[in-house]
């Protein structure tokens, strides 16, 4: 019996364990998932709670419901991966052996890792939506705050759904409005790029976006360390921003045993192949989803596309056939933009955000780039589409590799 050892039962190891349950043999395969914890929570519905548009239970179901049968779930925080032995330590001391592993444990925000960013203020005016408890959390301040200025703040990249933090303030934009208090509200999106995203186009639109909506942007922003007590960030250029409510983005990194078991980089993402996902140091482990260290987006649409290409070569793999279904980085986002509308990125490793239409050619009925209420309704249908489509993994109407049909490719040169 071979062993298929898959690390994190989230978004990516959850459909890769369905995909490839269906794909190999239970007679000659055992497949195991391990996961600390019993729920799974769908991640892009934190960035709603805040505003009371989800509430924090609207996102959590247990994490066994979304695995097919004959994949055995291990309840259990991985201590580390001992790759020259193929086993897996846990937490207990117990072990784990395998033939082939798949690493899809993600990555998580590290407050801890900026100076003085989870000190005294951390949780009162200092807060995050990157974990479910800190969104719900932050609801509940921003139900109560009564104005001031507030900060919206990304320590590095890369971060998970990098688009987030500028949906946050758009969202926030919306709802000071509606709630009569906008005036009241001074708005500042801080970030360590040169613009308001990372590549030309979008940062063009994106930035005019917050222009429009009278939110200043503070660019090249590198913060060495947060005063709690003057509430202020402090840049290693010795820039200051005060702040009243800091919503910030701490850094990302993957999972810590990762670096305990030497299978990481500095940010602890595991290096791999970009085009297969093979690890470039051990021929018989893969690292899906965020825990990669892959030059694109770490988003749910990644790990779906890659998947769809990965479970083929898998199962071409372990033949000993040669992997042909290359993985271009194909990634796309729902930017939600407040006020029931939103707009759409879609991009690869090489080809940057540009406007036009998606999934069908000169159609839609997304809009790319520009604002729609079809993309604000495809954002909200996506809390459905992830739970009874994506993570059992049956198949989607979207092509896996980017396509530049419906792209205005004009619009690079303006
Ligand atoms: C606020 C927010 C908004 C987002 N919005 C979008 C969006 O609109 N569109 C989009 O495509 N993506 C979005 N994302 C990103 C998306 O949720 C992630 O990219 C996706 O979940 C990655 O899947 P993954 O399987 O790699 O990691 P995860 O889904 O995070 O799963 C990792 C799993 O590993 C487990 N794990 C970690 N360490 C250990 C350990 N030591 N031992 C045992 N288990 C461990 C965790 O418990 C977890 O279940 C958003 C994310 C956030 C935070």
């Amino acid at each position: 019996m071979k062993r298929l050892l898959i690390l994190g039962g989230g978004t990516a190891g959850t459909m890769a364990a369905n995909r490839l349950r269906r794909r190999l043999s239970p007679t000659e395969w055992r497949i195991t998932v391990v996961d600390q914890s019993e729920a799974h929570y769908y991640q892009p519905g934190q960035l709603f709670i805040p505003f009371g548009i989800y509430r924090p239970s609207d996102l959590v179901k247990p994490r066994r419901r979304f695995l097919p049968e004959g994949v055995d779930l291990v309840i259990a925080e991985i201590e580390r991966v001992v790759p020259e032995d193929n086993k897996v330590v846990l937490a207990d001391e117990s072990e784990l052996g395998y033939d082939y592993l798949i690493i899809a444990t993600g990555t998580s925000p590290r407050p801890q890792e900026t100076p003085g960013l989870a000190g005294a203020e951390w949780q009162q005016s200092i807060h995050e939506f990157y974990t479910f408890e800190g969104a719900s959390l932050l609801g509940e301040k921003i139900a109560r705050w009564d104005g001031g200025r507030l900060v919206i703040h990304i320590v590095d990249m890369p971060i998970k759904c990098p688009v987030a933090p500028l949906e946050f303030t758009f969202l926030a934009d919306a709802y000071f409005a509606e709630q009569g208090m906008r005036d009241r509200v001074e708005m500042i999106f801080v970030t360590p790029l040169d613009g308001a995203f990372t590549r030309p186009v979008a940062s063009r639109h994106l930035g005019a976006m917050l222009e429009e909506r009278k939110v200043a942007l503070e660019t090249d922003f590198m913060v060495e360390r947060v005063d709690p007590e003057k509430k202020r960030l402090v840049s290693y250029d010795e820039r200051e921003i005060p702040f009243d409510l800091l919503v910030t983005v701490p850094l990302n990194m993957g999972a810590d045993y990762v670096a305990r078991s030497g299978l990481g980089d500095e940010l602890n993402y595991v290096p791999v192949d970009p085009q297969t996902l093979l690890s470039k140091a051990h021929d018989n482990i893969f690292a899906l989803g965020d825990a990669s260290d892959i030059p694109t987006s770490k988003a749910g649409s990644v790990a779906h596309f890659s998947l769809e290409l990965f479970e083929e070569n898998f199962v071409q793999y372990v033949r000993g056939r040669p992997m042909i279904q290359l993985f271009d980085g194909h990634a796309n986002c729902f930017i939600e933009s407040g006020r029931g509308k939103g707009l759409l990125i879609d991009f690869n490793y090489d080809t940057e955000p540009l406007p036009g239409k998606y999934p069908l050619p000169g159609l839609g009925p997304f809009t790319l780039l520009r604002e729609s209420e079809a993309n604000h309704w495809g954002k909200m249908l996506f809390r459905w589409v992830y739970w009874n489509l994506l993570l059992p993994g049956k198949e989607m109407p979207l092509e896996p590799l980017m396509s530049m049909a419906g792209k205005e490719v004009e619009a690079t040169v303006r």
